[in-house]
């Protein structure tokens, strides 16, 4: 295809409407079709990257393979297109005005007036643009976060209008709306959508597409009045229904032909309708899994986008095993010695969380000790890698002070610490080992039987690392370092092979974990959760 393609995803009436599904899906089928796409987010709001911000604010922060720190709908994306994205893909206001000012600061705009249009409008664009520019993909998907209304979606929309005329038939606004059911009145409302649809009409963009979030099924005539008073074509409105898995969605859209009426309206030519066949019978596997697999999530953040991807992860690999994924919220702030019992009583395998401070620590510690002298199948991120080998060393080595450097500045028995060349660094933003890096597995390992290759790339998000002092001590009570750095010799992998399923990770595999290649350590995790 010459020319990259745009399509704009926006919302309106409320957030949380699932617009990075809707994108992921669109992405999706487009992909089916042959075409090469990407997706990126815009976020409305000043910070430079979501890296700095409270899970409890923005959820997971996602972690690309280049090191950005992004918003977790990159995760959706990453996992229905099976894509890799980058920092490219994912831009904030934050960014977009540090850009426009670090230029002004050199002087890039010889003394003109910078102002939100064109400089910032332009900055937009030309990110807009970026990808589709450098890539040649035939899709870039661009997802605008946040509602439309909101003061500081302007700007974005303001460059969508743009490129919408700029590009012609090859830029296209799909907006995603709400419809409210009302109980009382045993209605349908389409108020809302017309309202929305209004706001964006007034800063001059007409929607292509609608895309109608509903909790019940929307009859032909609703859909027509949306399309008559919202000046879209009948064929334009499509519904999107609650689903049991989000990776239904998809399939919905492609029923109610929303690929097939981009194409046309993009002046493509539509041709056969692609069967998704690894997607569908994914959904078929899933749909069949009625046996239930319980896993514990031991961390602090008890809401589950902050675990998002960890949760994905885990629901793919147990449909992979023929399993329902029953994932169970364990606050390790309130776990001790005496209630860790009860607490996972009835849970096949246990997770123990990345995170970050000392806020839930002693928990973790709890759950690890628990898990390892009950031989109870247990993965251990990030975080939770380390707490096991903290823990180790605690009851196993009898260093009952051991800690990690982030947690215990004074520790005599530093297991975890900090590099020398990070001890410098003080600006919070960007100071973490973040990113794909190479490790390499020892043969005769548990982890290696799960990945069966040697070598393997792995994204991840720290300060602290393993304290090689203390590794041959490590291994010689059983607990080993069996994934290692070949560049900095640092510990990437540790497990204690004797135990069903005791395997900790500095790094973060659920980042990777797909719905068409779900990750091989989440795999055999479950495996060994429901192996009796
Ligand atoms: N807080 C730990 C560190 O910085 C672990 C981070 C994480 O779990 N992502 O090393």
């Amino acid at each position: 295809m010459a020319e990259t393609k745009y399509i704009f995803v926006t919302g309106g009436v409320a957030s949380s409407l699932g617009k990075g599904i809707i994108s992921s899906s669109i992405g999706k089928l487009l992909q089916a079709r042959g075409y090469n796409v990407t997706i990126q987010k815009f976020d409305p709001y000043i910070n430079i990257d979501p890296g700095t911000l409270n899970p409890y604010e923005h959820g997971e922060c996602y972690v690309t393979v280049d090191g950005h720190e992004a918003d977790l709908d990159l995760g959706h994306y990453e996992r229905f297109l099976g894509i890799q994205t980058t920092k490219a893909n994912n831009i904030t206001t934050g960014r977009i005005y540090k850009s426009v000012i670090d230029k002004e600061r050199r002087g890039d705009y010889l003394g003109k007036t910078i102002q939100i249009i064109p400089h910032i409008t332009d900055e937009i664009k030309r990110n807009v643009k970026l990808l589709g520019n450098k890539y040649k993909f035939d899709f870039v998907i661009t997802e605008i976060g946040g509602t439309v209304g909101d003061i500081e979606s302007l700007p974005y929309l303001e460059s969508i209008r743009q490129l919408k005329w700029e590009l012609g038939k090859n830029a296209l606004c799909v907006h995603l709306t709400y419809v409210p059911y009302l109980a009382a009145a045993g209605e349908l409302k389409t108020k809302p959508t017309q309202h929305s649809v209004k706001e964006l009409q007034s800063v001059g963009i007409q929607p292509d597409i609608l895309v109608l979030r509903t909790e019940h099924e929307l009859s032909t005539n609703l859909k027509k009045k949306v399309a008559l008073f919202c000046n879209v074509d009948d064929n334009a409105v499509i519904e999107s229904r609650d689903m049991p898995t989000i990776y239904e969605v998809p399939v919905r859209m492609q029923e109610q032909g929303l690929d097939r009426t981009i194409l046309e309206k993009m002046g493509l030519p539509v041709g056969e309708t692609p069967t998704l066949g690894p997607w569908k019978d994914f959904l078929n596997r899933r749909h069949k899994a009625t046996e239930v697999v319980h896993i514990g999530l031991v961390g602090k953040y008890d809401l589950q986008d902050a675990y998002k991807s960890i949760h994905e992860a885990l629901s793919q690999a147990a449909t992979y095993n023929d399993r329902k994924a029953e994932i169970h919220f364990i606050n390790s702030e309130k776990l001790t010695d005496d209630n860790i019992e009860e607490a996972l009583k009835g849970m096949e395998g246990i997770i123990i969380c990345p995170g970050f401070g000392q806020r839930g620590i002693e928990g973790k510690f709890v759950a690890a000790k628990y898990a390892r002298t009950h031989n109870i199948p247990t993965f251990g991120i990030c975080l939770g890698m380390q707490c096991m080998a903290i823990e180790f060393a605690r009851n196993v080595l009898g260093y009952a002070d051991a800690n990690s450097r982030e947690m215990d500045e004074k520790t005599p028995h530093n297991v975890i610490d900090i590099m020398e060349e990070q001890k410098s660094i003080t600006n919070m933003g960007g100071t973490m080992r973040l990113g794909a890096y190479e490790c390499v597995l020892e043969q005769n390992s548990k982890t290696f039987e799960a990945y069966k290759q040697e070598h393997i790339q792995e994204r991840h998000r720290h300060r602290y690392e393993f304290n090689n002092d203390y590794k041959a001590e490590f291994e010689k009570a059983g607990m080993r370092c069996v994934g290692i750095n070949p560049e900095s010799n640092l510990v990437e992998i540790i497990e204690i092979t004797g135990l069903k399923w005791y395997i900790g990770t500095q790094f973060h595999p659920e980042y990777s974990s797909t719905v068409l290649k779900p990750h091989p350590l989440f795999l055999s995790f479950i495996k060994a959760a429901i192996s009796k």
